[in-house]
């Protein structure tokens, strides 16, 4: 039995990883915890992992405490800057035994999504992501979308700029550039997470789109990070590291990334 402990276990997803840890024959919950716990709470209850759906500041807190006590991690909190990457690299560095898993999407379909995505980008001039989530969601561009556009941008390294003749008159009408590829974010009631890369040829479009339609889409991905992430020390950041995409380059100077 892995002991594991749920962070921002109140938040939508954090309930949806508590009941799935719950559920699942090798897994004990042995601590729910939420605002105003203490981060030192996950160590008191003896826990061996903890999952993280929180948010960017609190999730902070938490990795620097559970690394240093030697407790691994499964993150799917978004919002990580490259600097916070690294300060999280810093810390494994001083507890090498201790594997973290940052996700910012545990979809497996997502992370497939992504993937074709990059694999199809060098055959098209034009490339764009549209990402579309509940109006409840604190960033934007999605996590998803901004790894996305990451691996994009790798996949497309010494090609043409592509074409664009449109003048910006209304600031933010073309989206934002994230690592040289338009996003565009959508916020609307009903939605739960979406996103669509459309590329485009002379006379073709290609949309690679995914959807999460529940919360539970996540689950067998946070499952797996959980059994996994003891087995592999250090910053692992995306969900592929954990999955059979061998061919595919490692993007995030630690190991496989989305
Ligand atoms: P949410 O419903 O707002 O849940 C966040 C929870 O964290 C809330 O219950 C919040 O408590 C709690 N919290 C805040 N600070 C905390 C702290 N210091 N200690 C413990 N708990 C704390 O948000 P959500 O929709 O579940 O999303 C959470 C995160 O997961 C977001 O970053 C989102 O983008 C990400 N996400 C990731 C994936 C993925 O596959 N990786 C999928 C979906 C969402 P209060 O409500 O009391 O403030």
């Amino acid at each position: 039995m892995i002991k594991v402990a749920v962070v921002g276990s109140k938040g939508r997803m954090g309930q949806a990883a508590a009941e799935a840890v719950r559920q699942a024959p090798d897994l004990q919950l042995v601590a729910a915890i939420d605002l105003g716990v203490p981060p030192t709470a996950v160590a008191e209850a003896g826990a061996e992992v903890i999952i993280d759906f929180t948010t960017p500041d609190a999730v902070m807190r938490t990795l620097r405490s559970c690394i240093g006590s030697g407790i691994h991690c499964v993150v799917g909190t978004t919002g990580f800057t490259p600097e916070r990457l690294e300060q999280v690299r810093g810390w494994c560095a001083q507890s090498p035994s201790v594997g973290v898993l940052i996700a910012p999407n545990f979809s497996i379909g997502a992370v497939l999504m992504m993937r074709l995505a990059a694999k199809a980008a060098p055959y098209f001039e034009s490339v764009e992501i549209v990402e579309e989530h509940h109006p409840a969601k604190i960033d934007a561009p999605s996590g998803t979308a901004t790894l996305t556009a990451q691996l994009i941008e790798k996949a497309r390294a010494g090609m043409q700029p592509m074409p664009d003749a449109t003048s910006q008159e209304v600031p933010g009408a073309r989206g934002v550039v994230v690592h040289g590829v338009h996003v565009h974010s959508v916020r609307a009631r009903g939605l739960v997470a979406h996103q669509e890369v459309i590329l485009g040829g002379p006379g073709e479009t290609l949309r690679i789109r995914h959807d999460s339609l529940d919360r539970e889409s996540f689950m067998p991905g946070v499952l797996l990070g959980v059994r996994e992430v003891g087995k592999h020390p250090g910053l692992a950041v995306g969900l592929s590291t954990y999955l059979d995409l061998s061919g595919y380059e490692d993007l995030s100077g630690s190991r496989g990334q989305d």
